[in-house]
Formats: structure tokens, sequence, C-alpha cells
């Protein structure tokens, strides 16, 4: 029988014995054999410490973004290849773009993502902290990969997004993954890690695969080293608990089930647009992956006086959702993903009927269309109804892991919120209003206990991305019940692998370890000026200083005419009573505009063009009569790749532009970012 084999220390490599097969989901045919038996997890995670993470550490952060651009566009091209596969999972097209095409979006995300970061291994994190009168002492931030590996251990549902959307964020950390998806769709995660290994975009040892049981593979972890967890809450109690986790301050971030909920807010009354959006929403987290989806709406919140409304429109929606097998024309919802899920979702339906009744689906009588309903993974929709939700409480306790929810009705938006509240934390809960008011009420009365929360309306809804959908850039992850994790996340994910460490010194010290120009560092003159010199002549701390101005009323006057900015505080001198200025003031934009006519050496050059202006700052008024000069220094330098062949190299040069006056004091300050041409180019 075919293999579903391991990728390990470089090798594809076939566990001892046979842990389990892996059946098709829609007509139980086997697909393969998988076993992780045998395998040195301690060889793994030397491997990946030893081999993947020096590599990884050695590229800047701009390097492994755009690695991870490499291989989004190398795995886009392959899709059709996973797609085919995906339809073993039991999912139909919809739910394998979830999967497929969801997951490869995460790593162009994350490619995306490098500009926020230097151009460098590691980063520096927020402002300088002043630590000493004279300035010769400071504090600052820096956060640098963690030396160990990012161990990965995903739940069932999502072979491919449970696996992209992880490594992304570590891979732009700089730090190496070991992947162990869950063994019964393994298969799909194999064939993706297959295609990835081929293309050789990855450094070795960046990535390895445990697709059997994989017990014992954080057996090994240390302290340098990042579990990350995506399950059931018990597994996940279980693993984060274990005594050497615990005793070895192991990061884990825990991602459990969780009982969301949705709800209707009052003005959404049968007949608004917001009523139909809150049916076609529910209809679709029911059903999409079969409701194998942890964002997935458990608990449908309903004002009281609704409840029949919606369970007549939400029951006509299901009962359209022809299920089946996805191939076949006009099927919408798949089967669950192994036989073995039909058992457990009708265990926790069975234990949610002792308390509620179905009010929509059958556990036994229902239609499969184009498949064999007894071998198949298939389970039909089915929808309770829990007319009091405060006494009869398993419904905020147990997760049903298929296409199962309940209603729940509500009497006011106190009850509303106890509702939620009930679920003891989750990852996501959607409110659909068109009342910005109630919207606000609930958010901020229900935020505490949720990860996420989208609020739906008819204005949002067209581009709206769902209440099921965690996005690359935003957190994923719940309070309480849900794991407490935080996964994803933009920038702060990409801090979850890295070591955030306080370093103190002086201003020349702390700028040649930040490569960021910081005050009170040393500032050689520039020559020649910084506009004579290509993007690798420029150094760090360079300044150019440059002649002095005084500045007229004619100045002022004249800005004003040009810029059509009258404020009273530049044009009227008998206005001036009762403000903080004692004369005309100068235009801040103006001292910007001086500023840059003082600094720019006009001949063509290798400066390309400037194309904003950052945390620009006008600290001090400036009165006809003052005299200002700028010191204008290489605060930090972005290498960046070219576009295409003709493309000219060039790299984004970031200039600290610091006018002060004849006291010696700044009045404005800001950093200009300009795009320098390279040497080869000249
Ligand atoms: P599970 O049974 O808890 O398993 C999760 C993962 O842990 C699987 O890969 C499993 O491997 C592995 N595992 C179990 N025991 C282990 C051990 N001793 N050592 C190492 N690994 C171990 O959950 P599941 O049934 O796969 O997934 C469904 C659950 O996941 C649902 O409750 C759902 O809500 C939740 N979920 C949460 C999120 C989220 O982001 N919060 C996302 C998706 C799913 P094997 O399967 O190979 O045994």
């Amino acid at each position: 029988m075919n293999k579903i084999s391991n990728y390990i220390q470089g090798n594809w490599i076939d566990g001892d014995g046979e842990e389990l097969t892996a059946y098709n989901a829609i007509n139980g045919d086997a697909i393969g054999v998988v076993s992780s038996e045998g395998l040195d997890y301690k060889g793994m995670l030397d491997y990946a410490r030893n081999v993947g993470g020096p590599a990884l550490r050695k590229m800047t952060f701009q390097e492994r973004g755009r690695m991870l651009k490499a291989l989004a566009l190398h795995l886009t091209e392959r899709k059709e290849k996973f797609y085919a596969l995906s339809a073993a999972t039991g999912a139909t097209r919809v739910d394998s773009w979830i999967d497929i095409e969801g997951g490869i979006g995460n790593l162009f995300a994350y490619a995306s993502l490098r500009k926020q970061f230097p151009d460098l291994p590691y980063a520096v994190e927020g402002d300088v902290v002043p630590l000493s009168k004279g300035g010769s002492f400071i504090g600052h931030h820096i956060l640098v990969p963690k030396r160990g590996v990012a161990v990965h251990i995903n739940a069932f549902n999502f072979p491919i997004w449970g696996m992209l959307e992880k490594i992304a964020v570590n891979l732009l950390a700089g730090v190496p993954a070991v992947v162990k998806p869950s063994e019964l769709t393994s298969y799909l995660t194999e064939l993706m890690v297959r295609e990835i290994v081929e293309s050789g975009i990855l450094p070795a040892g960046s990535l390895q695969l445990v697709s059997g049981l994989g017990r014992g593979i954080i057996d090994h972890v240390t302290n340098q080293d990042v579990v990350t967890f995506t399950g059931s809450a018990a597994t996940g109690m279980k693993l984060k608990t274990l005594p050497h986790i615990v005793a070895n301050s192991v990061p884990f971030n825990l991602e459990a089930d969780s009982l969301n909920a949705s709800m209707l807010g009052e003005d959404a009354a049968p007949g608004t647009p917001e009523f139909d959006l809150f049916i076609k929403a529910t209809r679709a987290e029911i059903t999409v992956k079969a409701g194998q989806k942890c964002t997935a709406i458990r608990r449908i919140i309903v004002p009281e006086k609704y409840m029949e409304d919606v369970q007549i429109a939400l029951g006509k929606q299901l009962q359209k959702t022809v299920m089946g097998d996805p191939s076949v024309e006009g099927v919408r919802m798949g089967a669950l993903a192994a036989k073995v899920q039909v058992e457990r979702v009708r265990k926790s339906v069975e234990s949610l009927m002792e308390e509620q009744e179905i009010v929509y689906g059958n556990l036994d009588d229902f239609e499969v269309t184009g498949a064999d309903k007894s071998k198949g993974a298939f389970f039909s929709p089915i929808l309770f109804r829990n007319d009091d939700p405060f006494t009869k409480t398993k419904v905020h306790e147990i997760e049903a892991f298929g296409p199962v929810s309940t209603l729940l009705p509500y009497k006011d938006m106190d009850e509303a919120i106890r509702i939620t509240e009930m679920g003891r934390g989750s990852l996501v809960t959607s409110i659909v209003t068109a009342d910005d008011a109630l919207a606000k009420e609930f958010t901020l009365n229900t935020a505490h206990l949720h990860g996420r929360i989208l609020i739906l309306n008819e204005r949002c809804a067209k581009e709206s991305t769902g209440h099921g959908s965690p996005m690359p850039l935003l957190s994923h992850g719940g309070p309480g019940r849900a794991g407490g994790g935080e996964e994803m996340g933009g920038v702060r994910g990409v801090k979850h692998y890295m070591q955030r460490t306080a370093i103190q010194g002086h201003p020349e010290t702390i700028t040649r370890i930040t490569e960021q120009f910081q005050v009170g560092a040393d500032q050689p003159e520039a020559n020649p000026h910084v506009f004579r010199q290509h993007f690798e002549e420029l150094r760090v701390g360079d300044t150019v200083f440059t002649h002095k101005h005084t500045v007229t009323d004619a100045d002022i006057v004249n800005f004003a005419n040009v810029s059509g900015d009258n404020f009273y505080a530049h044009m009227d001198v008998t206005s001036l009573e009762g403000t903080i200025f004692e004369q005309r003031v100068a235009h801040g934009y103006f001292l910007l505009s001086k500023a840059a006519g003082l600094f720019v050496d006009p001949k063509k050059g290798p400066v390309l063009l400037n194309y904003g202006v950052e945390q620009a700052r006008f600290t001090k008024p400036v009165y006809s009569g003052a005299t200002v000069g700028v010191r204008f220094t290489v605060k930090e330098k972005i290498d960046q790749e070219k576009r295409s062949e003709d493309d000219i190299a060039k790299g984004i040069v970031k200039f600290l532009v610091d006018m002060y006056d004849e006291t010696g004091e700044t009045v404005a300050i800001a950093t200009i970012l300009t795009m320098v041409k390279k040497l080869d180019q000249s």
C-alpha cells in the first residue's frame, strides 16, 4: 500500500509499522498508510537547530520575506495538484480554497510584512529610551530570532492552512519548523511538503514533517523552542502541562476549540437586509467544511421574538444545501474528514440531545448525492433549539466539531452578553446589526472574552471576509477555553519567535548594534554630500551640516500664498492673544520645505526620489528673525530587490532631518524616505 512519509533531516522516511490507514472521506478508498514509529525526534530537533536555524539567521528579514514570496508563487503554480488530493478529505472546492489558497495567502501576507522590518536578521523595536541627562547613555530594545525550533502540532481539519499560517510567521522570524499535522489528513500536508522540498527555496533544515502520530515529538524541546498546538482543549492542556514544558519555560501557544457565537441585533428584524445576512452567514458557518472549523458558529443568539422566523429561514436554507460527493454538480457540502469523526460528532450531538431539541436534520435519515452513504464520512447538518440557555448549559460546554449549531433566545442586551460569556472565552463572535450604538455596546462588553469580533451589516457585507476566516495580519486566538493563545497577527506574531532584549549603552554603540542612527551618536561630516553617494557608500551616521537661513516675514507670507494656508497664527498678528504664540509664527510645513532647500544637493545623482516623510514634529515655534540650519543624517538603509531585469538596482535610505535654531535647539525633526541607486547602475 502507498506510504505517507515523514521528512526528517533532509530525507523522506517511512516510520516502522503501520499506525493508521488514511481513507478517502467520500468513497472510503484507502489512500495510504502512515507511521512515525521509530523516528529520532531528538535528532530532528538538533538538525533544525544546527542546520536550519543558522541558515535562516544569516538571512535578513528582507531576504526571508522574498523567500516566502518565491515559495508562495511556486505553490500557487501547482495548486491544482493540491485541490485534486484535497477532495479526498471530503472538501468542496470552496472548502479546499480556504485550506489551500488561504494558506498560500498567508505566505504572501508575511512576505509583504518584511517591509515593516529592518534590513537585518534581527529587529529593533519601539523608541529609544533616554537614560541620562547628558545623553551619553540610552536604552533600546532589540528582537533576535530564538535559537531553537518551532514545533507545530496541528488539527486534522486544515492540513495545508494549518501548516502555512504558522510556518510563514516563524520563517520570517528566522526560526526553523517541525510540523506535525494530524495523521488523519497528513497525506495532503505531505504532498505540499514534497513540493516545497523539491522547489529548493527553503534552506536545508528549515522545514521537517512528521506525518504520523508523533508521540514524543516535544519530549526534547528547550526554552529556545516554541511549541504551538492547534486541536482540542483536552489534548492541548495535557501537552502544555507536561512537566518538562513547565520546568523549562518552553513557550507554548495553545489554540483550542471554542463555542463561538453569532448574535442577531434587535434592529435586524425579518425583512431587513441584516436579517438575511445573518441567515446566510449562519448557514455558511454550519455547512462550509461540514462545520469542521474552529471558528464555526456553534451558538446562534437571537432576539426571543424572532426565534421562529430565524428557525424557519435557516431551516429553508439548510434544506437547499445538497450534501454528497463535491465533484458532482450541485453538491454544496462534503463529508467529515474521516469516519472516526462521524462517531465523535455523533457522540457530542447525542450528549447535546439530552438537553435540547433538534429542529432541523436527522442523525440517520439524510440524503447523499453521488456517493455511497455507508462508505463516506457524511453527517447531516443539525440545528438545535434551546429555549433555556441559562439552565440547559451543555451547549456552552460541548463542541460538536461538525455541521452542528444551536439557536438560543435572548430578551435584552444584558442577556445576550451573558450568553456569549457562558462560552468562557472564544476565538470569534459576530453581531449582525445596522445599529452602530448597539454594535459598540456589544463589542465593548464582550471583547474581553473574544479573540476577534466581526460586526456585519449591509454596508460592509459585500467585502466582508466573514465570521469564520482568521485573517493573516490579524491576531487569531482567544482567551479562556479557546486556549489563551495568539497566532498570526502580523508583526506581533513574528515576535512570538524572537527574544526581546533591552540594550543599554552609549548612543554610538547602540547605533552600531541597531544600525539605526541614535541621537547623540557620532555624526561625521559626509564627504562628498550624501546626495552624491550611492547606496553602498552611505554609512549610518554620515551627516550634512547645511548653510543657515534667517526666517523673514516675507517667507511666511509667501508660503501662505503658495500653499493657501492662511491660518491666523501665520497671517494675523493681532489675533495672538490667548494663544501660545508671541509673534507671527512660521508654518511647520514651511520649515520642512526650507529644510529640503537647505539639505538637497540639486544636481542629478544617485538619489532617485523622495517618497515620504515619517515621524515629523514641529517642536518649537519659529518666528521671523530666527536663524535655522539642518543636520541631515543617514538614519537607516534597507536593501531592495529588483522587480525585473531592467529595473534600477536601488535601496531605501532614511535620513534624519534635524532643524535647529540659533540657540542650538531643535525646532523641527522628521525622517525622510528616499530611493538611492546602487553603484553598478552609475
Ligand atoms: P486533537 O485530537 O486534540 O489533535 C490535535 C493534534 O494533536 C493532532 O495532530 C494530534 O495528532 C496531536 N496529538 C494528540 N496527542 C498528542 C501527543 N501526545 N503528542 C503529540 N501530538 C499529539 O484535535 P483534532 O481532533 O485533530 O482537531 C479538532 C479540534 O481542533 C477541534 O476541537 C477544533 O475546534 C480544534 N481546532 C482549533 C483551531 C484553532 O485555531 N483554535 C483550529 C483548528 C481546529 P493525531 O491526530 O495524529 O493523533
